[in-house]
């Protein structure tokens, strides 16, 4: 039996509809931590450290952020609070909450095997 409901998109297409869930799912925080690190610059002045790709869980695009003075390298003792923050939408999201299907989690830094 599949939890996932399919409801139709603009395009024809069809994403099965991933209800907001703060449990978080087997394997979630492996794939964050395997995401690379690269600068996060603005106006050429680097204001730290941007790790984007596609949520494990929902598929649609995350971005954790590191603001470091002057983009002094992350230590390992740092640790990296990584949340899903996608801007789609999700059933069951609490009022208030406006991005993410509810995965979060502190990863120390020393457990992150992207590049960095
Ligand atoms: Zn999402
Ligand atoms: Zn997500």
């Amino acid at each position: 039996m599949s939890r996932f409901t399919r409801r139709a998109r603009a395009d024809g297409g069809s994403i099965p509809d991933v209800p907001y869930e703060t449990k978080l799912q087997d394997g979630w925080v492996e794939k964050v931590a395997a995401l690379d690190w690269v600068p996060w610059k603005r106006d050429q002045v680097q204001l730290g450290w941007v790790a984007s790709g596609p949520c494990p869980r929902c598929g649609h695009l995350l971005a954790i952020y590191q603001r470091r003075v002057l983009g002094a390298l992350l230590s390992d003792d740092d640790v990296v609070k990584a949340a899903c923050n996608c801007t789609e939408s999700h059933s069951g999201r609490p009022e208030g909450r406006i991005q993410g299907c509810g995965q979060e989690a502190r990863i120390p830094l020393s457990q992150w095997t992207g590049k960095r």
